[in-house]
This record gives C-alpha cells, sequence and structure tokens, in this order.
C-alpha cells in the first residue's frame, strides 16, 4: 500500500536537539496539530532525539520517519543532506556524526572571537545560554542571543549582517565531505536527500556537478517543496528531481514557532508528477 502523493508528510524539523527552539515532544504535537501524518525530526548533526520523537508520534497516530540533516562541504560552501529512515543506532552513522559534531565548539569560540573584533563582547557565553545540546552550538544561537541583547532586529539580519561568509562574524568550517555524508546515510538504510538546494549560491556548472556527484553517490531524493524555497523553486526543483531521476522530498525546516517562513505541516503538496520519496514506505 503505497501513501499518496498529496498525504500531509513534514520530514524536515528541527529540535532543541539542534537549533530548534521547542523540545522533541512539542515539536511532534505541533506536527500532529497540523494535521501532519508522516513526520520526521532531523537534526543537524545529531541523532539523539530520535527515540522520544518516534514515541510521541506513534502515540499521537502519526507514521515516524527517522531522520537527520548532515552538514557537508562541497567546493567551499556548506550543503545539507537529510537522512531518512535511517537506523540512528548505526555505529558508522553515529561516528560521523560524532566527528561532523567536534569541531562546534571550536568554531563557536572563534565566532566569538570574530564577533568581539567589531565591538560585540560576551557573545559565545550569550549564545552558549540558547543551547539546548552543549555538543551543538550553532549560528543560530548566536542570531537568538543578538536579537535578544537588540544588536538586531531579526534572526534573518544577524545572519545578513554578522554571520555569513565576507561577513565580520563568519568562521569558516570544514564539515563531512559530500561522500561521506550519503555513505553514512546509505550503511545507516537510509535515503539520502539534498536538502533546500535553492538555498545554494553555486554557478549553474557547479549546481550541475553537485547533483551529478549526489547522484553517482547514491542520493536518490531532493526537497523540492521545503520552506526554504519559492514557489518559482518547487517548480525548478521539480524539474531537477525528473532531470536527475531522484525521489522528491517536502518539509518545512521548521525551527520554532515565529522564526522562517513556515510553520509545520502547511507547505504545499508536491506536484503530482513526482514521484515522493514516501512512494513505497
Ligand atoms: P551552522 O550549522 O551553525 O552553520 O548554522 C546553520 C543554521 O543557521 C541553519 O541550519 C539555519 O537554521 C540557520 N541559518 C542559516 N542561514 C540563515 C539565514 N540567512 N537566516 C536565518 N537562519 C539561517
Ligand atoms: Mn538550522
Ligand atoms: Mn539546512
Ligand atoms: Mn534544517
Amino acid at each position: 500500500m503505497s501513501l499518496p502523493y498529496d498525504i500531509n508528510a513534514d520530514l524536515h524539523c528541527h529540535s532543541t536537539v539542534s537549533d530548534g527552539t521547542l523540545p522533541p515532544t512539542v515539536v511532534a504535537e505541533r506536527a500532529h496539530a497540523n494535521g501532519v501524518r508522516i513526520w520526521s525530526l532531523t537534526d543537524h548533526d545529531e541523532v539523539g532525539g530520535q527515540l522520544i520523537a518516534r514515541e510521541t508520534a506513534e502515540e499521537l497516530g502519526m507514521q515516524y520517519v527517522p531522520g537527520v540533516e548532515i552538514s557537508v562541504t562541497w567546493a567551499g560552501q556548506t550543503v545539507h543532506i537529510v537522512g531518512l529512515q535511517i537506523d540512528p543506532l548505526c555505529p558508522d552513522l553515529i561516528d560521523g556524526l560524532t566527528a561532523t559534531r567536534s569541531g562546534r565548539a571550536r568554531r563557536a569560540r572563534d565566532i566569538g572571537d570574530a564577533l568581539a573584533a567589531v565591538g560585540i563582547d560576551g557573545a559565545f557565553e550569550g549564545a552558549l545560554r540558547y543551547v539546548g545540546n552543549p555538543d551543538l552550538i550553532s549560528r543560530t544561537h548566536f542570531a537568538r542571543w543578538m536579537v535578544d541583547e537588540g544588536i538586531c532586529d531579526s534572526i534573518g539580519e544577524v545572519f545578513d549582517r554578522y554571520l555569513t561568509q565576507g561577513k565580520p562574524g563568519y568562521v569558516g568550517h570544514r564539515w563531512a565531505t559530500l561522500a561521506e555524508a550519503v555513505q553514512w546515510i546509505r550503511q545507516a538504510g537510509g535515503i539520502a536527500v539534498m536538502a533546500h538546494p535553492g538555498r545554494y549560491d553555486y554557478t549553474p556548472m557547479q549546481h550541475d556537478a553537485l547533483f551529478d556527484e549526489f547522484k553517482s553517490l547514491g542520493g536518490a531524493a531532493v526537497e523540492v517543496v521545503t520552506g526554504s524555497h519559492t514557489p518559482d523553486q518547487y517548480r525548478r526543483y521539480a524539474e531537477v528531481a525528473r532531470h536527475y531521476g531522484l525521489l522528491a522530498s517536502r518539509g518545512s525546516d521548521f525551527h520554532g514557532p515565529g522564526e522562517g517562513r513556515v510553520e509545520i505541516g502547511t507547505l504545499p503538496p508536491l506536484p503530482p508528477s513526482l514521484t515522493p520519496v514516501w512512494h513505497d514506505w
């Protein structure tokens, strides 16, 4: 029995286990309240929330999909690869994620120093107060602190002015390789999904090379309908899914109430002509 293409699936969300503001149980309740039928918690580089997410989802009557979002460096930029239907206990995956997380504390201190150099003191200690998981300090935690301090009006403004490449609080970091991320996901029995490709700033040639490499490594799906895409990008990445023979995924990338453009479980359905990543679940 395959699930319909327009089922309310939300296969990309965050909790306090990474850079979301709500604990996994509350994200599950919110997904359910918004009509989600199949749900995945995909915290950055971390599977610590998977057990409780599954338990809560199943108690509420949702189908649970174990997930993760892995940080990758490809051609000098950060790319995110979502893994769905992973075994969160797979040692290869756990070791890979542990290695991926390991540089975050050092990077966060460096971000603090870089911000201090432009007159923003105490950012590292400030950001730490917003962290739910001490292993996973993210730029988002700096951004929340800076908004609450009145340094900027919104998280988007913090990223634009301070935390993106070329800005004074940006600290380069080398994450996993694309091959590693796809391999860890596949070793854990999962499906590798190219997350929010519309957000990457590659040349057309690099863009094609990224998808060619992803496909040749065994990458199987692409996010078409995501909170990070505009409706024009839904159409563009529907074309990309068809061109590369990739399954299509849908996920809000919800981080918390009032953050980001999209509420959990409220995106439009996938275009009916695509094969959804859940077609055989
Ligand atoms: P990190 O993994 O520490 O580099 O932080 C990446 C996270 O920052 C992403 O997962 C998003 O949650 C958030 N982020 C990145 N760019 C932006 C942006 N322009 N506006 C708001 N949030 C962003
Ligand atoms: Mn995030
Ligand atoms: Mn992402
Ligand atoms: Mn995400």
